[in-house]
């Protein structure tokens, strides 16, 4: 479950400029200016281009979000008329010499790699490389229109020296593909960038000879050409301008370290800081450098590897690890790449393969090897066997897999493959497709009508098979049980999948029919629904709307009026006067600040607010924590399922309108995974304060830190230098400041946490426990007694003494497990105290 996110989503404002502000404001309008000054006027469409690429890189996140906007509409469309766009460019500098040539080339290639990289950048981090990358972008563009306009002037003086001409011919050359292609389109820029490096090669090959020939050193051409001018000085200057820009705001480098740097030195860091994958790793390796470039180490190489080092000591790396890793020869570019590929592979556990990797470094030697030696590490901790002879990849998919898993679900797969494995199965596909029919066959299908699919054409197209099954099983699995039997029968009849498909559509839009006597009610639901996912959500949600409930909502409705509003009106007097909390019904923002995507209330999403709240409650009481919290819902491609957030002292949580549409493969049997994300999301507000303490004004970090701390304690969260983690940090002026899903914090005890994304911070953790501690008390109290015990106890005790050792016996826990939790809570809460402690006292 990826999608979930908490985020403290405080963008920041954005101060609107016109574009010809900004640029006159920034460093590129002013070297455009010297441009002008000493080589004559740059063409109108060039410098609007500049104009435009100035501000953009100046205001990426704006930017980013307008194009993404543009570019989701009709993206090839969007990058064909950019590369016209830049084709008219080119013919418009077709009478100017060959720099400006090459400069509007790389215009082409500025505008369509960047843009086309905004129609998938989609997280902060994305938005952050993608805006790093244009400034890439534009260092090579200004870089290369100067070494253009260099050329050039390196021809003029060596013509002038008596040499053959080479601009015209090549000009030509140039021309030629643009005249005869009056519309530049993707392949025809491609040809058109193609000639221009050709060109840009054959200057510099003649310029070699025409140096050998006249027995001229390129110091001579050089002495001339600063005699004549500054412009070689300016363009010099261009670069170093550049890159400082690009190293300032996209790493957030300082000026006087930046000032500190040669050239060759800020490239090698730009380029290793644009790599690295999260801002705080980013934030850490600028640390890192600043220092260093303190201390007066100035060479670009030893830098990046300091940075790597502190990343390195940051994930329980020893100093003799990091050694082991250079002395064996790998530099800080190698070793980044297998410090997060273990990131990514091992969520907040990169730094034990990490260090396996140090360990075994003299042996393996390469960055591949190494990197297969971790994937195996990897799976062995996973449970697989005998998975060696499998390829690197084949295996990173089968943990892949797991991650979309709930608990069972896991541990299923894992038993599945090693059997498989264990038989000679080597096929990635194989297993996987076993193990969904495995699924299916949990939820009640009969191996019987599993060979009718398979004799039916469902494994007919091997690349599909895994996804028809997959469709099926996210159906199935939601449904409450009559339905789910009546799809089955449905299956059972064998038709072939496109069949069953259309099938299924009419069986669950009867089912919804049939659950309201007003037909009018019906049709309201089923015209928002997006799919047959959907559908199969709001019959689980709806079968388990207390009937009273049901009663006062759906009946006596005004068949006449709208029924959607009275719905959730009815809905939102229900919900607030029984939980204490607000529905937002406002659309247009949320908090005080402007956001087009609140939406009002609908009654699907009012549905799985009650439900959700409902299974938080204890004796029809929500905990005291979430009172007062408001509840948004949003609407459109939104990135996450929900997030919350606090301000001034009160929480607020939204839920997404895809998170309605989303099948549930984490969730229990018959749940959907709107509600596990309202779960989620209130855990995150009820663990991190809320409204009950009573603050008037802003959160106290200082308490947040500390509850955050204890739950750290239960699974073995640790920032870096080994403190537990808390989710502060303290900035330098000593004031607390909030992380999330930083890298370098490590749990110690992966095992005790509910699902992969959990593992990413320990308020994922705690919000991804809480989805399971009200889903599957059960599956809860097996993975960590403990953490179920606190959370019982945080969460206001909702469930009974009674209750609490019936799922410890349900989940085949011994009978002194539960003392024991208590026991390990005590000693380790012995300096805070449990509070309701006594609760836990069983006989
Ligand atoms: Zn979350």
């Amino acid at each position: 479950m990826t999608q979930i996110g908490k985020g403290p989503v405080s963008a920041p404002p954005i101060q609107p400029q016109t574009p010809t502000e900004t640029y006159q404001k920034s460093t590129l309008g002013k070297v455009v200016q010297g441009w002008e000054t000493t080589i004559g006027d740059i063409p109108t469409a060039v410098k609007d281009t500049l104009v435009k690429t100035a501000h953009n890189v100046l205001h990426p996140i704006e930017y980013v979000r307008e194009e993404i906007d543009t570019i989701k509409k009709n993206p090839l469309a969007f990058i064909k008329r950019l590369a016209i766009k830049a084709g008219t460019i080119g013919i418009a500098f077709l009478s100017p010499p060959l720099g400006a040539m090459l400069g509007a080339a790389m215009t082409a290639a500025m505008f369509v790699t960047p843009t086309y990289q905004f129609a998938v950048a989609k997280s902060e981090s994305e938005i952050r490389t993608t805006a790093h990358g244009t400034a890439q972008q534009l260092v090579s563009y200004a870089a290369n229109y100067a070494v253009g306009k260099a050329s050039r002037f390196v021809i003029d003086a060596v013509k002038a020296r008596g040499s053959a001409s080479i601009g015209e011919t090549h000009a030509r050359k140039l021309k030629e593909p643009l005249i005869r292609n009056k519309e530049l389109n993707v392949e025809n820029y491609k040809r058109f960038r193609g000639v221009a490096q050709e060109i840009q090669q054959e200057v510099r090959k003649q310029y070699g000879e025409v140096l050998a020939k006249n027995n001229l050193s390129p110091a001579d051409i050089e002495l001339a050409l600063n005699q004549k001018d500054m412009r070689l000085k300016i363009n010099e200057e261009t670069f170093n301008i550049l890159e400082g820009m690009a190293l300032k705001q996209m790493g957030g480098f300082d000026s006087q370290t930046v000032q500190s740097l040669a050239l060759p030195d800020m490239r090698t860091i730009r380029r290793y800081t644009g790599k690295l994958g999260s801002a705080y790793d980013l934030m850490d390796a600028n640390k890192a450098i600043t220092r260093g470039v303190k201390k007066n180490v100035l060479d670009g190489k030893s830098l990046t590897l300091k940075a790597e080092e502190a990343l390195a000591l940051q994930r329980g790396l020893g100093k003799d690890d990091f050694a082991a890793l250079t002395e064996a020869g790998l530099g800080a570019d190698e070793i980044q790449s297998v410090r997060s590929f273990a990131d990514r592979a091992a969520t907040a556990e990169g730094g034990k393969y990490f260090l396996l990797a140090s360990k075994e470094v003299d042996r393996l030697k390469t960055v591949p090897a190494l990197k297969r030696a971790m994937t195996g590490e990897m799976m062995k901790d996973m449970g697989f066997r005998n998975f060696e002879e499998l390829d690197t990849r084949s295996m990173l998919m089968l943990m892949q897999d797991t991650r979309m898993e709930e608990i069972s679900s896991v541990e299923a797969y894992v038993k599945n493959a090693n059997q498989l494995l264990a038989k000679g199965v080597r096929d990635y596909a194989t297993i996987d497709r076993t193990f969904e029919k495995g699924l299916l066959g949990k939820l009640g299908v009969s191996n019987e009508t599993l060979d009718k699919m398979q004799a039916n054409g469902w494994e007919n197209k091997p690349d599909t098979a895994i996804e028809q099954y997959r469709g099926v099983r996210d159906v199935l699995r939601v449904l409450p049980e009559d339905a789910r039997s009546g799809a089955i029968d449905l299956l059972d009849k064998g038709p072939a999948p496109e069949a069953f498909a259309e099938n299924l559509t009419q069986f669950l839009d009867e089912k919804i029919s049939s659950s309201f006597e007003e037909k009018g009610i019906a049709e309201s639901f089923l015209a928002t629904f997006k799919g047959d996912v959907e559908k199969a959500n709001f019959l689980s949600s709806y079968a388990r709307l207390p009937a009273e409930v049901k009663k006062s909502i759906f009946t006596g409705l005004d068949e006449t009026g709208a029924l959607d509003k009275q719905i959730v009106d009815r809905f939102q007097g229900v919900i607030e006067e029984r939980f204490k909390v607000k529905m937002n019904r406002q659309a247009g923002a949320i908090a005080d600040r402007q956001d087009p995507n609140v939406v009002d209330w609908d009654p699907h999403g009012s549905l799985q607010l009650f439900n959700g709240l409902e299974k938080m409650s204890v004796k029809g009481q929500l905990p005291e924590k979430l009172e007062g919290t408001t509840y948004f819902r949003t609407s459109g491609e939104y990135g996450t399922f929900g997030y919350q957030f606090s301000k001034s002292g009160k929480d607020y949580v939204t839920i997404g309108d895809f998170a309605l549409a989303a099948p549930n493969r984490d969730e229990g049997i018959g749940l959907p995974s709107g509600e596990g994300t309202i779960v989620h999301e209130s855990g995150h507000a009820m663990q991190l304060g809320g409204p009950h303490l009573d603050w008037s004004a802003k959160r106290e970090d200082k308490l947040d830190a500390e509850v955050m701390k204890n739950w750290s304690r239960l699974s073995d969260w640790r920032e870096t230098n080994r403190s537990l983690a808390d989710g502060k940090t303290r900035d330098q002026s000593g004031k607390f400041v909030s992380y999330y899903k930083d890298p370098a914090t490590q749990v110690g005890n992966r095992g005790l946490v509910a699902s992969d994304y959990g593992a990413t911070d320990p308020a994922e953790d705690f919000a991804e426990f809480a989805r399971y501690f009200y889903s599957e008390p059960v599956a809860a109290m097996k993975l960590s007694p403990e953490k179920y015990l606190f959370l019982n106890d945080f969460a206001g005790g909702k469930f009974s003494p009674q209750q609490v050792m019936a799922h410890s016996e349900m989940a085949g826990l011994g009978s002194g497990t539960v003392q024991k939790a208590v026991d390990g809570l005590r000693s380790k809460f012995e300096k805070f105290g449990l509070p309701n402690e006594g609760s836990y006292k069983m006989n």
